[in-house]
């Protein structure tokens, strides 16, 4: 991608934003930046840029900006309908999104990591597989570090292990990692996407680049996932937790497979109990990053080993600690409905769980069917507390509580739990009608836990 002398636009000045406005002027685009925000929210960014002489317009999202503009890169969070990008369509201008621009800027090879649930853990899995290994690799993208500013620090790595949102990936052209790793696919941002068919041809765009030297690791249990391999050029690998797989990772009678090649005798990793990330759902992320990391060269002694080791991320079914003969975890991230319900299932115990944030009016009587016999008490807290408590309620729950603070809540549950159960915050609601952000929350959370 020869940008030198273009004129570039970046949309957006999040942390993406201005390392991808770093990266453009490191390759020699003329780089304008743009945020609708005050300028006094925007320090960060005027600090960063304005040293390199790259303009910050502020306040706004003016027209003049497209003219003679060559190429837009939009932050993923900023709707295809915003009047500017609409503008911007209407008169030719590319538009992509940081990844892409990354992508041109780098050779050391990608694995992307994407679907609806699970990306962050299979990345980090993945990560902590090759630091096992001792093979110089950087995690990056949706994840924390920027992909742009991944590259711009990039220092012979082997891999740039990313992972991906499908508003990442729809801003994307040429994007093509040498290995691609699809997880799961349920319908979930339908809001952004519009319907449930763009959602997945958004995510597709991880894969319709890749060539013969490619690997694509997908979901054999997902029937989204699994007509990916339909079209693909790339070698396909698969994973399943329900059956064998011709080539891939699998689970049979309780141990971890993975065969190489079609007709090749499969090896045996390892026995479920062996390994400490609790639940089913993240045996699908376990098995996906067994298959990622084996087909990217992380010997098996190092995957063994980390499945061995790596408990989680924090607030993804964290467990915190063991207080009279109860485990406390903390599920912070589970944000909507589906998330809680994988990690009320994970958990074998009788459950004590706290329920409810901010109220978007999510249908929940998925949830409330996955309450029945399973939690023996919900703590209904939040915003949304009022119907938590109903959900609770419709669905049999012994004891239905209502706290009026988070303190209460935690307070409440150490009250009710007993011997041998867990008690669990995985509130299937966003936590922004009491705090900053699902990790304020979790470690909030945490605090008064270890106060116990
Ligand atoms: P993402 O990055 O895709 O949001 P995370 O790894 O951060 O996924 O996990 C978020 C939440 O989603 C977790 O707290 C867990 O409850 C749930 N989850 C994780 N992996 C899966 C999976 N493979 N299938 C279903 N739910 C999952």
């Amino acid at each position: 991608m020869d940008l030198k002398n273009r004129r570039v636009l970046v949309v957006g000045l999040a942390r993406s934003g201005v390392a991808a406005a770093k990266l453009l002027h490191k390759m020699g685009a003329q780089v304008v930046t743009n945020d609708a925000s005050p300028r006094d929210s925007l320090r960060f960014a005027i600090e960063t840029l304005q040293p390199l002489g790259i303009p910050v317009v502020s306040d706004g999202h003016p027209f003049t900006l497209l003219d003679s503009t060559s190429l837009i890169v939009k932050n993923p969070g900023i709707p295809y309908h915003m009047p500017l990008i609409a503008e911007a369509m209407a008169r030719d201008i590319p538009i992509i999104t940081e990844v892409e621009l990354a992508f041109h800027a780098t050779h050391t090879p990608i694995i992307g990591i994407t679907g609806s649930n699970g990306k962050t853990t299979t990345t980090s899995l993945v990560g902590a597989m090759f630091l096992k290994a001792g093979i110089p690799a950087r995690v990056a993208g949706n994840i924390g570090v920027p992909l742009s500013e991944a590259v711009l620090s990039s220092q012979d790595e082997s891999a740039l292990i990313v992972e991906l949102s499908s508003f990442q990936l729809q801003g994307t052209r040429d994007f093509r990692p040498h290995i691609a790793t699809v997880l799961n696919l349920y319908p979930t941002h339908l809001d952004y996407h519009g319907d449930f068919e763009a959602y997945v041809r958004a995510k597709e765009k991880i894969c319709i680049r890749q060539g013969q030297d490619d690997w694509l690791v997908l979901n054999m249990d997902n029937e989204h996932t699994r007509h990916f391999a339909d079209h693909a050029r790339a070698k396909v690998i698969w994973f399943s937790r329900l059956a064998p797989v011709p080539r891939g990772a699998y689970v049979y009678e309780n141990h971890i497979y993975v065969r190489e090649a079609e007709g090749a005798p499969p090896i045996c990793l390892l026995s479920m109990d062996q390994i400490k990330l609790p639940g089913t759902h993240n045996l699908e992320n376990i098995l996906a990053a067994t298959a990622t990391a084996f087909y990217a060269g992380v010997p098996l002694e190092a995957i063994v080993a980390t499945l061995q080791t790596f408990r989680g991320v924090e607030h993804r079914l964290e467990f915190i600690r063991c207080v009279d003969g109860v485990d406390y975890y903390n599920d912070s991230k589970a944000t909507n409905p589906k998330a809680a319900l994988s990690a009320i299932r994970a958990l074998a115990k009788p459950l004590v769980l706290l329920l409810g944030g901010l109220e978007r009016g999510d249908d929940l009587k998925e949830l409330s069917e996955g309450l029945r016999g399973r939690a023996k008490a919900v703590i209904a807290l939040g915003q949304s507390r009022e119907r938590m408590a109903d959900a609770a309620r419709q669905a049999g729950v012994p004891e239905v509580h209502i706290a009026s603070s988070f303190s209460e809540a935690v307070a409440l549950a150490a009250q009710t739990a007993q011997h041998g159960d867990a008690v669990l915050l995985s509130p299937a609601a966003a936590s922004w009608d009491q705090f900053k952000s699902f990790e304020e929350r979790g470690c909030i959370f945490k605090k008064l836990v270890n106060k116990l």
